[in-house]
């Protein structure tokens, strides 16, 4: 076990810069209680043995009472730049550092929620007309759902020279019942691919621990698409460490990008930047990479008081990834966008964008961003 960890450090400290650690920092490293805990999962094996849930089995992308400050700083790229300098990553157009632009699609056409939230909002702002558009699609037909609004999130991405991935759910089986058919949207995802947008899948609510679903839904999608797929991020963010990387990989996928958290913004292992698995069971690497997940649009909100406070903590994550020119990975459902209860979300990505532009960061899809490093 030890001989393994130590090769996976040193791996890790050439995938960040090329260069290696002497000996002793090496032993010193590997003895470190912050890296056992965030690289190795110490930490995740201890909370979820507090809450009474077998060794890291499922986590769901839970902090569970994590310590904010370890989880909003890359403690680990931190500690390896004290040794290594900074990532040593060309990124294109000579970015100093990545953002990662995702958007899972859980939604096609309001649920009666929405639509009854969308009520609340206009009716408190006085704007009648709004919601009366926002409903519209019930008598129009229902190719005009305020969902259906990939070309919209493309067209605001375009004016800050960005693309993005889109994460859709090929699966029969939800746990709220059925979200939507794939097979609709073909000329949506044709429209996609033909601007050179990403098009991944986002796997089922049961399929993060179950290879045959994987592969099921992997194909359903490439028959509509008629081509294949690399990229994966589970819904819900459901995830077990390190049985969902070692499942995907069997079922063909290049990249996954659910390693993130529900509830709380930031980064899960300490990395701003994609990585290899180890994997606890063999300690060994797997054979997948990882592009962390750190800003989710709802778990930003869950957890900031105010709008303000929102951009603040974006901004602190953003200025961080650039300190160190790491990649930062950002998930904005497609139904923030078109929806009046979620403007401030849409916003908000909106904001991001022009900021990150500002700042000449490569703004682009996860598998570009894999493509990127594999090169
Ligand atoms: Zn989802």
């Amino acid at each position: 076990m030890h001989e393994k960890k130590l090769a996976y450090i040193e791996r890790l400290a050439e995938c960040h810069s090329k260069k290696q650690f002497s000996k002793e920092i090496l032993d010193t490293l590997s003895n470190d209680k912050l890296l056992n805990d965030l690289l190795f999962y110490y930490r995740e094996a201890r909370l979820q043995h507090n809450d009474n849930d077998p060794l890291l089995t499922r986590s769901y992308g839970r902090r569970l009472n994590a310590d904010r400050k370890l989880i909003m700083e890359p403690a680990i790229t931190r500690l390896f730049s004290n040794y290594l300098g900074v990532y040593d990553i060309k990124y294109q157009d000579d970015a100093k550092f990545a953002i990662c632009l995702t958007h899972d699609v859980d939604h096609i056409y309001p649920p009666i929620h929405h639509t009854a939230l969308s009520l609340f909002y206009c009716l408190k702002a006085l704007n009648p007309k709004r919601y009366h558009e926002y409903i519209s699609w019930n008598y129009k037909g229902k190719e005009y759902s305020p969902y259906i609004n990939f070309s919209n999130i493309m067209d605001v991405e375009e004016k800050y020279n960005a693309k993005s991935s889109f994460y859709f759910l090929a699966t029969e089986s939800d746990i709220k019942g059925s979200r939507y058919e794939i097979e609709v949207l073909e000329n949506e995802l044709c429209n996609i691919m033909d601007k050179d947008w990403e098009i991944g899948l986002h796997g089922g609510y049961y399929t993060f621990n179950n290879l045959d679903n994987m592969k099921l839904e992997k194909k359903r999608l490439e028959q509509v698409l008629g081509t294949k797929i690399s990229g994966y991020r589970n819904h819900y963010l459901q995830f077990k460490i390190p049985d969902t990387w070692e499942l995907l990989s069997k079922a063909g996928f290049k990249y996954d990008t659910t390693f993130g958290y529900n509830d709380m913004v930031g980064f899960r292992n300490g990395i701003c930047c994609p990585f290899n698995p180890f994997n606890i069971h063999d300690c060994d690497t797997i054979d997948i990479l990882e592009i962390p997940l750190n800003i989710m649009d709802s778990s930003l909100f869950g957890m900031a008081k105010s709008p303000k406070d929102a951009w603040d903590i974006t901004k602190k994550c953003i200025d961080m990834t650039e300190r160190y020119q790491g990649t930062l990975t950002l998930l904005w459902h497609n139904n923030t966008f078109n929806n009046p209860f979620r403007d401030t979300w849409s916003k908000l990505y909106e904001k991001i964008l022009r900021y990150c532009n500002e700042k000449n960061a490569w703004m682009t899809s996860a598998n570009m961003i894999c493509r990127n490093l594999r090169r």
